[in-house]
Formats: structure tokens, sequence, C-alpha cells
């Protein structure tokens, strides 16, 4: 069956779906199709008629099968209604039919626009307009359904965004991923994104129990063997012997190489064993390297498989929070040096990234909580409803909850993997965003050598520290303060330091690698959800939030 070509919009209400469709089809010249009009054109009568005369379940039957007839064509833009991904058959048809991109908006955005239009389009939200509280219920209401919108291949935050601009950047997206995907990809509602590279694109794929099928993947993916599997103590007897296994079942032979865990294996030298030990094999430029780990793993695994016969191909089976959510995504491979971390690398695209948020069930509660961080960080910066996502679901994503945990982990990987293609080497801006916590967060594990803070939680103070510059600077209200401080201690991470080394830290801040020309490239916030860089942050205002850090 030929592939075919669809953006399928999904969306809260007010997010500007059926507007911004009908403009990216234009700009595509591609025919718009609205799922709850043709419900209206088919049944005769407003969608507010159906509701009162048939109830909801007549609705959702008819939308099931308005959406089912217009992934049924190629070459749509296809706006659904709010409510049409809850539903898990629809879902299927959808990402097994296009690019599904998400129009995002915060609730604030969304109450404006709909006591604008006089309300919702469907019953079920008008009920919030009218409510004592509109702005709570659709707080609410949105948070329950964003776990669904999160699962879109990219998401387009329209806040600030004409309906012209907004379907400027759906088509854009669609120029990004959309025509990669139709090498099937996106008839695989395990892939979460796809990453475009100046050379080409690669799949992120996630699913609970994915590790079992990791020999059908690698096959799907053109990887026949062998392959030359890394990994590290602790994971290994966990993971790796089971990928193996699942390589073996699918015909493809597979070696093991097992590094001691612990970031000091990250190095030059151990990078030499693994040389040695792929000559002694008789490795060819054919063959596959495969991260089976933590980011050390996938970083050093990577800096082998770009150096390695001038270049193998790589898949990263990343199996730690930190590794899943960050370090396996965006090509960044190095090796450690007595001077600096990550001194020596490259950038080095893999083939494709495999998360199975199973495997984070072996991992510590605190290694869970600083990877956890890493994604609240992401939507802190640029996807607000993931925030609230975060919040909704907090105990459930520390317990590590198997579907809303799955949709989390796939959301936050599209976010890094969205950033990346926008900006592949760091040159244009976007990515520096991701650097949101981490000067200070940097800097606070230097001073205290990398010994008392995890990485992520150097980043949860380092957030704490970057929100407080924000505020400082006049670009956000305290309550966005507040709210980040909350939630980051709802995952057990530290907002404060017990005693402060200021001048160690101006000093491990002013060799942080993002400082240029003297001045450090700060990310700080507009608002939830919006991050930018800034270089103008005076001395004395770094100065007094990094002296309050213990506070
Ligand atoms: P790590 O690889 O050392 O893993 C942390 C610990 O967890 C290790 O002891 C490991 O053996 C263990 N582990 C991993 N998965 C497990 C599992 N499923 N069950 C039980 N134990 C498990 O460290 P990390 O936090 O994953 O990654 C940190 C590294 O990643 C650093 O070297 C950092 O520089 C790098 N990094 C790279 C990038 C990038 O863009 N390349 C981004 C961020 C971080």
């Amino acid at each position: 069956m030929a592939a075919k070509e669809n953006i399928i919009l999904t969306g809260f209400s007010g997010t500007g779906k059926s507007a911004v469709g009908a403009l990216a089809a234009r700009t595509l010249g591609w025919e718009f199709v609205d799922t709850d009009a043709e419900i209206v054109k088919r049944a005769g009568k407003s969608v507010t008629k159906i509701f009162a005369q048939e109830g909801e379940v007549v609705f959702r039957r008819m939308e099931g099968e308005e959406v089912r007839r217009a992934c049924g064509g190629t070459r749509r833009v296809i706006a659904t209604g709010g409510g049409a991904l809850m539903d898990e058959g629809n879902r299927e048809v959808c990402f097994g039919s296009g690019l599904v991109v998400g129009l995002e908006a915060s609730p604030e955005t969304i109450y404006k626009r709909l006591s604008a239009q006089g309300g919702g389009r469907n019953p079920e939200e008008r009920p919030m307009l009218a409510s004592r509280e509109p702005l709570k219920r659709i707080r609410e209401l949105k948070a329950q359904r964003q776990p669904y919108y999160s699962m879109a291949h990219w998401t387009v935050s329209t806040d600030y965004l004409t309906e012209a601009q907004a379907a400027a950047e759906v088509a854009r997206a669609w120029q990004t991923v959309g025509g990669r995907m139709m090498g099937g990809a996106s008839s695989d509602s395990e892939v979460a994104a796809v990453v475009t590279h100046s050379t080409g694109s690669y799949p992120i794929v996630v699913g609970w129990g994915l590790l079992e099928r990791l020999g059908e993947r690698l096959l799907g993916i053109g990887i026949k063997g062998p392959v030359y599997i890394i990994s590290d103590s602790n994971v290994f007897p966990l993971y790796g012997r089971q990928a193996q296994r699942s390589l073996q079942k699918a015909g493809i032979v597979a070696h093991a190489f097992v590094i001691p865990a612990g970031e000091e294996n990250k190095s030059l030298a151990m990078a030499q064993n693994i040389y040695e030990w792929l000559a002694s094999r008789r490795a060819e430029r054919r063959h596959a390297i495969l991260a089976v780990g933590g980011g050390v793993v996938g970083d050093l695994a990577g800096f082998v498989a770009s150096t390695y016969l001038r270049g193998m191909p790589f898949v990263q089976v990343p199996t730690s929070m930190a590794a899943m959510v960050d370090a396996s995504i965006g090509g960044k491979v190095a090796v450690n040096m007595p001077q600096a971390k990550n001194l020596v690398g490259a950038f080095y695209q893999p083939q494709m990234v495999l998360a199975d948020p199973q495997a984070l069930t072996t991992l510590g509660k605190r290694e869970l909580a600083e990877g956890w961080c890493e994604a609240i960080k992401h939507g802190f910066i640029l996807d607000a409803g993931l925030v609230d996502v975060f919040e909704e679901h907090a105990e459930a994503l520390m317990a590590l909850e198997r579907d809303i945990s799955t949709q989390v982990i796939r959301r936050s990987m599209a976010i890094k993997a969205q950033i990346v293609s926008e900006d592949e080497r760091e040159t244009l801006g976007r990515r520096i965003l991701l650097n949101y916590g981490h000067t200070m967060g940097h800097a606070l594990e230097a001073t205290t050598s990398y010994g008392k803070y995890l990485h992520g939680e150097g980043v949860s103070v380092g957030m704490m520290g970057a929100a407080r510059i924000s505020h400082r600077m006049g670009m956000i209200g305290d309550d966005v303060i507040n709210r980040q401080e909350r939630l980051l201690r709802r995952f057990n991470l530290p907002t404060k330091v017990e005693a402060v080394d200021s001048e160690g830290l101006f000093k491990a801040m002013a060799l942080d690698k993002k400082t240029e020309g003297g001045a450090i490239r700060w990310v700080l916030l507009e608002g939830v959800g919006r991050a930018v860089s800034r270089r103008d942050v005076p001395g004395e205002v770094v100065e007094e939030v990094v002296r309050g850090l213990g506070r």
C-alpha cells in the first residue's frame, strides 16, 4: 500500500485547529478536512444537537467514523475534535496515517480565545466557560487530555502566533520531518518523533517492553549484523543480555563488550580498549555498534562508533531516564579528559534511538528523579502543557506507572528531537534553550567535586537560580518561580543548597562552555513553556541570586 501523506491536527479547543489547518492545507496545496464539520454535514444537525438528542456515545461513534474516513485519504490536513485522541482506536488510525501535529496554547490564551468566540464548539466544553471558575475548569480538562495531545510527533505553541504563522509552522513541521516519516515510520505508532539532520534522519522509538523486539527493529532499519553491543557492568546483566538474545532471535550475530559502570570510564583509555576489541573481532564499516546503557555508555559507544573505521552505524538503547530524555538524542558523543568533561567528541548521529521505559524499573529512585528533572525542564522551556501533566500525575510518574510514564517520556523525547532537528550543531540559538538550569547546575556539580549532587539535582537548583534571575529581570512573576519550586520538590529534587560557595560558583560559571566574550549566555523564562537566551544579565543580579541559593 502506498504510504499516506497526511497531517493530523490535535489539541484542545481554542488552539486554532480548524483555522490553522485550513491555512496549512492551502500552503501545502492539500485538501482540508475538519472532522467536526463532516459530522455536522452528515448528521444534518449541530454538534450541540447531536449531544443533546443522541448523547455523547453516539457523537463519539460518529467522530470515530469521520476520523477513519478522513485518514483513509492522502495529502490531507485533518483537524480532529479536542477529545478525538482520547479514544484508542482513533489514536491508532491517526498515528497510522501521517504526521500528528499538536497545537498548544496556555489555559489563559484558550480562555481568551473561547470567550471571544462565544464558547467552544463542543457542548462538553461549553460548561467550562459557564462555570464560576472557567480558567480552572479549562486547566483541569486540559490537564486530563494533555497526555494524549503530548503524543503528537511535533508540537506548535500558538500563544504568540497568528493563525497564518501557526499554519506556516505546521507546514514547516511537514517539510522538516513529515516527508521523511513516510518511509514507513509514520504507520508505526511506537515512533515518538523523527530527528532530521544534515545528512538524513532517524526515528525515536518508544514502547514499554520494546527491548524484547529490538532485533526485529534493527532488521527494520536495515541492520543485519554483526552488531557490537557496548554496555556497563550494571546494565548488561539486566538488559544487555536481553538485547543480545533478541538480536540472536532475529538472526543477528551479536558480540558484547562490558565496561565497568561509572563516569570515570568515559575515557580515551576505555575507547582504546573497545577499538582493540573491535579490531580483534574484525569489525567492518557495514557492521553496527549498539549502546545499551545510561549516558556514559551512550556517549562512549557513540564516540567509538564515530571514529572506528571513520564511522560505523550506531544505535542508542538508553536505559537510564537521563539518557532517554536527553543524552541519547541529538548526536553529541564524547569522552572525558582530566582537564574537563566531554572535552573530546563529535556530532555523530545514530540510526535509531530505541527506549523501553520498562527498563527504568530497576533504576534507583534518586536517579529516576534526576532524569525526570530534565523532562520537567523541557516543559518549562517549551511546553507548558507538559508542566500541567507533571503537576497532575507527579505521584504516578514517580511510581513509574506504565501508560502515563511512557507517554511523558515520549513527549519529552519528541521535544528534544524537535529542538535538535531545528538546530543540529547549536549554532542557531535554539538548542541552547536545553541549557536552562545548566549554567548554575554545572557550576554546583563542579564546586562540590561531582560528589554531592547528581547532574539532574544540580540542574534542579540551577533552574531555581535561572527562574529567580528571570524574575529579577522583570520577565516573570513570582507565581512561575513558586510553581517550578513546588513541582521540583514533589519529585524530591533539591531547590536550594545548604552552604553556598559563591566565589567557587562564579569561577565555575565563568569557565562554562556557554560563555562567549566573557558574558554568560543565560537561558531564562518569559513564562511557563517559554525560554529565551540572554547575554545582558548584570553581574550584580547573578551575584544576588547565587548568594540567595541557600534560602
Ligand atoms: P550513567 O550512564 O553513569 O548511568 C547512571 C547509573 O545508572 C550507572 O551506574 C548505570 O550503570 C546505571 N543504570 C543505567 N540504566 C540502568 C537501569 N535501567 N537499571 C539500573 N541501573 C541502571 O549516567 P546517566 O545519568 O545515564 O548519564 C550521564 C552521562 O550522560 C554523563 O556522562 C553526561 O556527560 C552524559 N550526557 C550526555 C548528553 C549528550 O547530549 N550526549 C546529555 C546529557 C548527559
